[in-house]
C-alpha cells in the first residue's frame, strides 16, 4: 500500500462563532492510500481547539509505513499497527482509518453501510448548525436552513435567550443546543435547560466546563432534556469517567480515531443505556461520508460539516428530507472533485 497526503484549507460559508472564538477557515489534511489499482480516501480535520495542526498530522503520517501491508492483511491488523506508532494524533489516525475503510470497501465492491447491514434511510435527519450572530444574522441563517428538520444552536454567550427567541419568531423545528462549556453556574444552567425545554429544545450538549463533572452530574440528574458530553468525551476509554455525569456522548471520528473505534463506542453506549450523538468538525464530504455510513445506529445526527464550506473536495453525499445519505458506490461512496494528488 502507498500513502500520500496533502494539506487543504476549507473555506467556511459563514464566519463561525463559538462561545470563545471565531474563524473563517478550517485546515485539513487529505490522504489517499493506493493498492491493487484502487484508491481509498481519508481526511484529518483540524479545528484549532483540538491542538493538532497540518504540520503535526503530516509529521505523524511520515512515520506510517504502509508499504509493508497489502489487501491480504486484515484491516484490524493495520489499524493496530497505526494505533501503536505513537499516542495521540487522533485526527491523523482517523484519516488513515477512513481511507483504509474506503479502500477495503472498494476491494469488496460494497458500500460500508451494506457490508455492515445498515439502512441509511432509517437515519434521523441531521441537525444544521446556526452560529452565534446578531438577531438579523440569525434570521437570515434560519431562513437559509429551510431544508433542515432540526437546527443546532451554539449558546454560551450573553445573548442565549435572544438567539432562541429570534429563531422561534420564524421557525418551530426542534432544536439542539450546544453551550460549548459556556455555563459555569449549575443553577443558572438548570434554569436555562428548563427555559429551553419549554421552547422545544430537545437536547443540550456540553453545558458546563469539562472539569466540572460533579456539577454536571447534578445538572443531568435534574435536567428535563438529555445532556450530552462532547468536550468531556473523546475516546472509548473515557466512558468510565463520564458515564454517570451525562445522558449520552457525542462521537466524532476526529476525536476517537475513526470508524473502528466509533463502532466500539456505539456498542458500549447502547449497553450502558446512554444516548448517542454522531457529530463532526467542518470537513469535506469524505470524512462526513465515513460518519454517514453508521449514522442509522445513533439517536442524534449532527453531520452538516460539508454543508458549511464552499470548497468541498469530494462529491457523493445527498440531502433528502433533511437526512444526509450516502451513495451506493463502494467504500465511502465519494468521488474527489479534482484529483488533488495528481501533480
Ligand atoms: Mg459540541
Amino acid at each position: 500500500m502507498k500513502l500520500r497526503f496533502k494539506p487543504y484549507m476549507l473555506k467556511l460559508r459563514h464566519v463561525f462563532t463559538l462561545a470563545n472564538s471565531s474563524r473563517s477557515e478550517t485546515p485539513v489534511v487529505l490522504i489517499r492510500i493506493d493498492s491493487d489499482g484502487l484508491s481509498g480516501y481519508g481526511e484529518a480535520s483540524l479545528p484549532p481547539y483540538l491542538g493538532a495542526t497540518q504540520e503535526s498530522v503530516m509529521a505523524f503520517l511520515s512515520k506510517v509505513d504502509l508499504n509493508r501491508f497489502s489487501l491480504d492483511d486484515s484491516l484490524t491488523d493495520i489499524l493496530d499497527y497505526i494505533a501503536h506508532i505513537e499516542s495521540g494524533n487522533t485526527a491523523a489516525k482517523a484519516a488513515l482509518d477512513i481511507a483504509l475503510h474506503d479502500l477495503y470497501g472498494k476491494s469488496q465492491n460494497q458500500p460500508l453501510w451494506k457490508r455492515w447491514n445498515l439502512s441509511p434511510q432509517e437515519t434521523t435527519p441531521t441537525s444544521f448548525t446556526i452560529g452565534i450572530d446578531s438577531a438579523e444574522g440569525i434570521r437570515n441563517k434560519v431562513r437559509e436552513a429551510a431544508d433542515f428538520k432540526i437546527l443546532k444552536v451554539k449558546l454560551g454567550s450573553d445573548s442565549d435567550k435572544m438567539i432562541i427567541e429570534t429563531i422561534r419568531e420564524i421557525s418551530d423545528v426542534p432544536l439542539y443546543v450546544d453551550a460549548n462549556q459556556g455555563w459555569s453556574d449549575p443553577h443558572f444552567a438548570l434554569d436555562m435547560l428548563h427555559w429551553l425545554a419549554e421552547r422545544n429544545v430537545v437536547m443540550a450538549e456540553q453545558p458546563m466546563p469539562v472539569d466540572r463533572l460533579d456539577e454536571t452530574a447534578w445538572l443531568t440528574s435534574r435536567s428535563p432534556i438529555p445532556v450530552i458530553a462532547d468536550e468531556s468525551f473523546q475516546r472509548y476509554d473515557d466512558f468510565a469517567k463520564i458515564k454517570d455525569a451525562f445522558s449520552g456522548v457525542n462521537i466524532k471520528l476526529m476525536k476517537c480515531t475513526g470508524l473502528h473505534e466509533a463502532r466500539r463506542i456505539i456498542s458500549a453506549a447502547r449497553e450502558a443505556d446512554l444516548k448517542i450523538m454522531l457529530g463532526c468538525m467542518t470537513e469535506t464530504s469524505c470524512a462526513i461520508a465515513a460518519a454517514v455510513q453508521i449514522a442509522s445506529l445513533v439517536d442524534y445526527v449532527d453531520l452538516d460539516g460539508h454543508l458549511l464550506i464552499t470548497n468541498d473536495a469530494f462529491s457523493g453525499l445527498r440531502l433528502s428530507d433533511g437526512k444526509v445519505l450516502p451513495s451506493d458506490l463502494p467504500g465511502l461512496g465519494v468521488i474527489p472533485v479534482n484529483d488533488i494528488f495528481n501533480d
